[in-house]
């Protein structure tokens, strides 16, 4: 995988059938759940995926320092 953000680690990994085969299934994943409007928000603050999210502001409220 190559990492394009500022200080990010390119990771690489050998493309075979089980690799593929798992990313398919997450896009498909992915799909159906746009398709259906099941996104449902986490459950709790986790910094690292809310703490640098563009939706926040209308997700639920940042947490104080
Ligand atoms: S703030 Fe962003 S990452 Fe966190 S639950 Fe809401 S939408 Fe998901």
């Amino acid at each position: 995988m190559l990492n394009l953000d500022e200080k990010g680690q390119t990771k690489r990994e050998p493309v075979n059938d089980p690799l593929l085969t798992g990313v398919r299934d997450k896009i498909r994943d992915a799909g159906e759940r746009l398709r259906k409007n099941d996104l449902p928000r986490l459950p709790t603050w986790q910094e690292h995926a809310c703490g640098t999210c563009d939706v926040v502001g209308l997700c639920r409220t940042r947490p104080s320092r």
